[in-house]
């Protein structure tokens, strides 16, 4: 028996088609803010690729690698980035938060909270087991996206009690913490464990394998999110509260044009 499967987000919100991902890759994917959101960056900084793992959205010639992560390390300046993701037309755009030595071995690591809206319990949908269980993992509602915006209030708030330098993203599907501070590059990977246990204890629903590491990858700022039609945002702790995930204009890529009028 073949079940219908119903991938729902929230109004407007869509995956990008090929046409899309190159006008925006081409004409919008802003080189300069890439450029100073890794502006305290010593080593050179690894970018990676998915083309259709989620969407099986992909150029032919890439049908094999649709669902591989591409590693892009061999690039002399972003606008070589620039060319590579044009050639890929990827679905997501990440980069390595492993800091590499001038030999390729590690030397530190950026940390990250990633808080995604699927694993919130909501009044509509449910628990993240019960999404599953219909096979909507990935699906998620505004609803979802709201209570996850307010739970990164608070996950700040929470961690601004033990770092200085912190960086919150809109990730178009939910949001990242980014901790910038010198000493928590250096963070063994027990007392990681122990920080995402900590965070998990006060009732933010994190994904821990971003914070102890395991998963290194991050989406990259200022990209493109193909499976929701948005950009990769920052914001400051002062716009987060009134961050409204689904219109804010500066998420909107132009190909939505007057489509993304709600
Ligand atoms: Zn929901």
């Amino acid at each position: 028996m073949v079940e219908m499967v119903q991938y729902y987000l929230p109004l407007g919100m869509r995956y990008s088609t090929l046409e899309e991902r190159k006008q925006f890759y081409a004409s919008e994917f802003n080189l300069q803010a890439v450029a100073e959101w890794f502006g305290n960056w010593q080593a050179k900084v690894r970018f990676a690729v998915i083309i259709g793992r989620h969407t099986k959205i992909y150029p032919e010639k890439y049908k094999e690698d649709a669902s591989i992560t591409i590693v892009i390390d061999e690039y002399s300046n972003l606008e070589d980035l620039r060319q590579e993701i044009l050639e890929f037309l990827p679905e997501a755009v990440y980069y390595d938060r492993n800091v590499y030595d001038e030999s390729g071995a590690k030397a530190g690591q950026e940390l990250a909270f990633d808080l995604d809206p699927e694993n919130i319990v909501c009044p509509i949908h449910g628990t993240l087991a019960d999404k599953m269980k219909r096979y909507q993992g990935l699906s998620f509602c505004e609803l979802e996206l709201q209570m996850v915006k307010q739970e990164t209030v608070g996950l700040y708030e929470f961690l601004a009690n033990h770092f200085d330098a912190l960086r919150v993203v809109y990730s178009g599907r939910g949001f990242h913490v980014h901790v910038l501070d010198p000493q928590a590059y250096r963070l063994g990977t027990q007392e990681r464990l122990k920080l995402a246990q900590q965070v998990k204890k006060e009732g933010f629903h994190i994904d821990e394998w971003v914070t102890t590491g395991e998963m290194r990858l991050i989406r990259l700022p200022y990209s493109l999110n193909g499976l929701v039609s948005r950009l990769v945002l920052p914001l400051s702790k002062d716009d987060l509260q009134s961050f409204d995930p689904i219109r804010d204009e500066r998420a909107l890529p132009g190909f939505l044009g007057r489509k993304a009028t709600f």
